[in-house]
């Protein structure tokens, strides 16, 4: 997609994000998705690998109100604010009405969080496929564990809520367990939904 600089970060401007990820998913083309707000940008200044990390993302989306309005007056149009919540929801909704089910995993927040998000959106959408859960908080034996998981279950979509810059970190550091997935970091998304 067609990137332009917010302060030396690339931010991809299109008009149906979710959409390109579900090319993504049935092409099998793995992707790092980031949504971008200011606050990120200035932590990218100071922490050199995240802002490497935000370089390599296949998919960088204006999520903050700053980022969209530098985009508007450098480009003179208009560009949609898409935050990564709305996005994550979006897809989660074109999954349920997909043919074939994506499997999808839920990792983050606190003991119980992302379970009881899964079943929130399981109610919402019986169609979708929810493979798995796993909480944010955990010892370096069970997060083996999890990376065991995630290798076994192959989940084509993986929200990731750990926080800015925990969650962009441990998905480059992991995102080769499952090539073909696109992997969002949703921050605390999950808390949201899990009411
Ligand atoms: N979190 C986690 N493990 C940690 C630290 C944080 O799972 O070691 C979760 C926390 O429970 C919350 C989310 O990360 O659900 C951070 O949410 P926040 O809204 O602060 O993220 P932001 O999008 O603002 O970076």
């Amino acid at each position: 997609p067609k990137a332009f600089s917010v302060l030396g970060i690339p931010v991809h401007v299109m008009t149906n994000y979710p959409g390109w990820l579900l090319e993504c998913l049935h092409a099998g083309r793995g992707a790092h998705v980031v949504t971008l707000n200011a606050e990120m940008t200035m932590q990218a200044e100071r922490n050199k690998s995240l802002a490497q990390i935000i370089q390599n993302a296949e998919l960088v989306i204006p999520d903050g109100a700053g980022v969209v309005l530098y985009l508007r007056w450098l480009l003179w149009q208009k560009v949609q604010r898409f935050p990564g919540i709305e996005l994550a929801e979006k897809l989660l909704q074109e999954l349920g009405q997909q043919t074939t089910k994506t499997k999808v995993f839920f990792y983050g927040g606190a003991p119980g969080v992302a379970a009881s998000a899964a079943e929130f959106w399981q109610q919402q959408i019986s169609d979708l496929s929810i493979a798995g859960t796993h909480s944010g908080y955990h010892s370096s034996e069970e997060e083996a564990q999890l990376r065991q998981t995630l290798t076994q279950l192959q989940p084509q979509v993986i929200f990731v809520g750990l926080g800015v810059p925990r969650q962009e970190l441990w998905i480059a550091k992991n995102r080769h367990l499952c090539p073909q997935a696109i992997w969002i970091g949703v921050g605390g998304s999950f808390d949201i939904w899990s009411g």
